[in-house]
This record gives structure tokens, C-alpha cells and sequence, in this order.
């Protein structure tokens, strides 16, 4: 699941939050709880064409042979 940043602009907390990319621009309350957030970009791919991670990045899930469990 992709990793979104975001910055609290009541507090100037940083955090981040795992959520599907359908709700990826969806608003986010700091811990803080506050409301007034904005979504950084991050090392997650934005814009579509560019860098898609490599292999084993986000995508697999049930995978084996990325957390070392095969050897
Ligand atoms: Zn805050």
C-alpha cells in the first residue's frame, strides 16, 4: 500500500499515512488532530509515467523471496 506524507499546517507536524491510492488525496488529521493538512509529495510515484518501483517495491503483498523468508 503506498505511503503518503503529509504536513500539518496548525502544528508543523510531519506524518505519514499507508492508505489506497483511491483515497490517496482524501483529507488526513494530524496526530494532533488537526484537520488543516496538506500531502507532501514523497518517494512514492507521482504523475503516472515515471519510475514505477522495480520488482518487490508496493505492488506484491503475499510475495516471498523480498523479506528474506526463502533461503
Ligand atoms: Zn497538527
Amino acid at each position: 500500500m503506498p505511503r503518503y506524507e503529509f504536513r500539518c499546517r496548525s502544528c508543523g507536524t510531519t506524518f505519514e499515512l499507508n492508505r489506497p491510492m483511491a483515497e490517496s488525496s482524501d483529507p488526513a488529521s494530524c496526530p494532533e488532530g488537526h484537520d488543516d493538512t496538506v500531502k507532501l509529495l514523497s518517494a512514492v510515484a507521482v504523475g503516472g509515467s515515471a519510475a514505477a518501483p522495480a520488482s518487490g517495491g508496493g505492488g506484491g503483498g503475499g510475495g516471498c523471496c523480498g523479506g528474506g523468508c526463502c533461503s
